[in-house]
């Protein structure tokens, strides 16, 4: 695996594997990385002939600046895992090497940015704009490999590839969880023993929406809020049902409408996400 520090070292390299026509993965990651990351590498793997991994902690996607100070940062741990997975190019830029300058532009997403992360984390989606379009002028992929997880930072994606006319195949993939149902997470390093069994209520909500759904989504909805709500040491933010799709926000899906219900929640002072599609 070759790793880059700098914009110019990487551009160069990347020009030769454009001129032998290679096919570019690009997986962008905060670093702290897990399985659920590694299935990314995994899955760039089989249709790539050339994976890149990012790991730079964004500052401009961080609406608390002590979420950003807290998030670890596993750089050594994190080579040798890529290493291992199959990565060929590991990309670790400074601040200053992805921002240069400032970039002024107002990255919007209509309704994405007005609901569930949009609404609670205001700027969030801006800062994933402008860093997922700043990495794909970088590295040039052919695709871009990002986790269902975010369920909504997957469609920001495909929403700014469409806007800005980005020759980018962007690619959904499956959410990887501990054997406790709780889904993986750079964030789950800050929980304790304890916090990461009360983190596992939150899919055992969704299991149990999934399950009630298709009797009826208001009260799935109702049952699983009422679950987490009841759990000691768990906040919830939020719990919706939108469409599986396009993410608009519903109650009562029309018939053969997907249903995708999602979740933000802290635990010991660390905010958690997931998702599950609850009908079909
Ligand atoms: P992050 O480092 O948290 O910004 O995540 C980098 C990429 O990994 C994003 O596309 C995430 O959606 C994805 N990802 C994070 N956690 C998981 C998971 N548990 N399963 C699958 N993908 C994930």
């Amino acid at each position: 695996m070759k790793t880059f520090h700098h914009v110019a070292s990487l551009r160069e390299y990347i020009a030769t594997l454009k001129a032998a026509e290679k096919r570019i993965g690009l997986i962008p990651t905060m670093g702290a990385l897990h399985e659920g990351h590694l299935s990314l590498v995994e899955q760039a793997s089989t249709t790539c002939d050339v994976v890149v991994t990012s790991v730079f902690v964004n500052p401009t996607q961080f609406n608390e600046s002590q979420d950003f100070d807290a998030y670890p940062r596993h750089l050594n741990d994190d080579a040798k895992k890529l290493e291992n997975a199959g990565c060929d190019i590991l990309f670790a830029p400074t601040n200053e090497e992805v921002y240069p300058e400032p970039d002024p532009t107002k990255y919007t997403f209509g309704h994405l940015d007005e609901t569930m992360e949009g609404n609670h984390r205001p700027g969030h989606f801006n800062g994933v704009g402008m860093v997922v379009k700043r990495l794909f002028e970088i590295v040039e992929p052919d695709a871009g490999f990002f986790g269902q997880k975010d369920i909504q930072q997957v469609a920001v994606v495909r929403s700014l590839v469409q806007q800005y006319e980005l020759p980018v195949e962007v690619v959904g993939c499956p959410t990887v969880r501990e054997p406790s149902g709780l889904a993986m997470s750079s964030r789950n390093l800050r929980l304790s023993e304890e916090g990461l069994k009360i983190g596992a209520n939150i899919s055992k909500a969704l299991k149990g929406a999934r399950e009630r759904a298709s009797a009826s989504v208001p009260e799935a909805k109702d049952w699983a809020t009422q679950l987490l709500n009841d759990q000691p040491g768990l906040d919830l933010e939020y719990f919706e049902t939108a469409d599986a799709h396009d993410l608009q926000l519903l109650e009562e899906p029309e018939k053969g409408q997907s249903v995708v219900a999602c979740v933000a929640a802290w635990v010991e002072g660390v905010r958690l996400i997931d998702n599950m599609v609850i009908l079909d």
